[in-house]
């Protein structure tokens, strides 16, 4: 055996010390050959006043092994401390989660004995970039981001990752039909890259149907690709669809650094009492030893692991009298293990990982093309409440801005929460205080979906006339073709 990887370890809190030790006993047994670095991060550090709680020191000791083995962390109840999680996901690039969820029939009680899929979800965009604003009395928003590096990176990892595993088909979970320009960049990404990977299934699906048909036929999928809010939600339905929460790991990968850990948390209720299950932890450590370059340990520990659960030996998460023949501790649980390693289940699947190839999957740089890009007009978003509260009265008021501006855009048209309500608005449509108006380049047809180049000048000279009315502008976005394309939604009824 080479020379021993030097990997972080973290104990964190609650039931995460007895089960970091319960799985460093597997792997050490498995002679999986890493030398642990321990950190300490989490509830201590928060309660030692560093909000983040994580310190320097254990940030250089990640960062120089490019790995942690994470044990659940407690975050205390308010006192605005922030995700620790999210912190390290986000300061390191880490940008796919992978989480493989396996049902354990009979041993582990599930309704769907068959189900084995792997979701993959996006980690760093989408609504969790945290770019929120309140802008009017009314109305918050939050910014959606879908990057096309981000998606083609995630998209890319998630074939590696069929191809590597053996898996035959690729599910893509989106909204398009809703968010045509996010979802749909998605979407068009995924479309792209599924060529590249003929020997894969490749479909997609819209992610409201998706998880009920994950809820109710998971055995239907193999692995699914979707973005970061879909990907967390979907993710806690298969793991509970699974049977027991105990059981999944997950890694959460970067290009540079990459953390592994169990999908529970940290189990307060049953802490110190030596009952908590260790097998979420010891899937994501497997995770680890094949992300390292370890496959062949990875093996012989998971079908150890395997081997144990069919002998009935269970930790009360999972036990059930008739399947299970001894109540384990988390202590004995590892024991039962380390004294199966060599040993292959006989009616669970073993598992089996084609050790001749590279098992770490990379994916390539972005190569970037750029597109021209074409200024066609600019979304005005107005904070305004009228007394009578009209769509008619804002409107003429912003033909008159246009005028007063100049005259080279007009308004095309006026939406509140996206649905059109000028001109020809629905008295039905209920208004808030928050209006967007569209306008576009005088010369432009009317009606329909063509446009012609606006000059930048005449939104700063609106935006100025805008000021000098007494119109509060909330926020702009400049409307732009890219290479002929719409880079724009229309509006509901534009
Ligand atoms: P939890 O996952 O800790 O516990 C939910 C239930 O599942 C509890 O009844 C618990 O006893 C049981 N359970 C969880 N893991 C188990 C195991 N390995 N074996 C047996 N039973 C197990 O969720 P929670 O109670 O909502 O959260 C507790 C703490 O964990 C919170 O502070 C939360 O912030 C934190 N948390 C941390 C992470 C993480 O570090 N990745 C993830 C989720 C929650």
């Amino acid at each position: 055996m080479s020379a021993h990887i030097p990997i972080t370890v973290a104990r964190g809190d609650g039931i995460g010390p007895e089960i970091m030790d319960a799985v460093l006993r597997v792997l050490e047994a498995a002679e999986a050959g890493i030398a642990p670095e321990f950190i300490d991060i989490g509830e201590k550090v928060y309660l030692a006043g560093n909000s983040s709680g994580i310190e320097q020191s254990a940030w250089d000791s990640i960062r120089r092994t490019k790995i942690l083995l994470k044990a659940p962390i407690t975050t205390p109840q308010g006192g605005g401390y922030k995700s620790l999680n999210v912190t390290i996901r986000k300061s390191l690039g880490l940008f796919a989660n992978v989480r493989p969820v396996q049902a354990f029939n009979p041993y582990v009680e599930t309704h769907y004995p068959d189900m084995d899929l792997v979701i993959i979800r996006e980690n760093e965009e989408d609504l969790y970039a945290g770019i929120e604003h309140r802008q009017t009395h009314d109305v918050t928003q939050c910014l959606k981001l879908i990057t096309r590096p981000g998606s083609e990176r995630i998209i890319r990892y998630a074939f590696e990752y069929a191809r590597n595993y053996d898996r035959k088909k690729v599910t893509c979970m989106i909204k398009d039909n809703i968010m045509k320009v996010t979802d749909g960049l998605f979407h068009d990404v995924f479309d792209e890259i599924r060529t590249e990977y003929p020997e894969i299934e490749a479909s997609q699906q819209i992610i409201d149907i998706g998880t009920a048909r994950v809820a109710t036929a998971p055995e239907r999928y193999d692995v699914i690709v979707t973005t970061n809010l879909y990907g967390d939600i979907i993710s806690d339905v298969v793991a509970e669809v699974s049977g027991s929460v105990g059981m999944a790991g997950s890694a959460n990968i970067g290009t540079e650094v990459s953390m592994f850990e169990a999908i529970h948390g940290s189990a307060p209720d049953i802490a110190g009492t030596n009952r908590a299950n260790p097998s979420g932890l010891l899937n994501g450590a497997l995770q680890m030893l094949v992300h390292i370059g370890r496959p062949a340990i990875a093996e012989t520990i998971h079908n150890a692991w395997l081997s144990t659960l069919e002998a009935g030996i269970h930790t009360a998460d999972i036990y059930r009298p008739g399947h299970s023949t001894h109540l384990a501790s988390t202590d004995e649980f590892s024991d039962a293990i380390v004294e199966r390693l060599g040993r292959v289940p006989k009616r669970l699947r073993p598992w089996s990982i084609d050790t001749s190839r590279d098992t770490r999957i990379s994916v390539p740089g972005y190569d970037r093309q750029q597109s021209t890009k074409t200024l066609v007009g600019v979304d005005v978003f107005v904070d305004w409440v009228g007394d009578p509260m009209s769509a008619d009265t804002i409107g003429k008021g912003i033909e008159k801005l246009a005028t007063a501006a100049g005259g080279s855009l007009k308004l095309k048209m006026i939406t509140n929460r996206g649905v059109k309500v000028y001109p020809e608005g629905f008295p039905e449509t209920f208004l808030t205080d928050h209006w967007r108006c569209r306008l576009v380049a005088s010369d432009a047809p009317d009606t329909g979906a063509s446009y012609t180049p606006v000059d930048p000048e005449a939104i700063v000279n609106l935006l100025g006339a805008a000021v000098e009315a007494g119109i509060d502008v909330i926020k702009t976005e400049n409307l732009y073709l890219f290479d002929g394309d719409r880079g724009f939604s229309l509006g509901q009824g534009e």
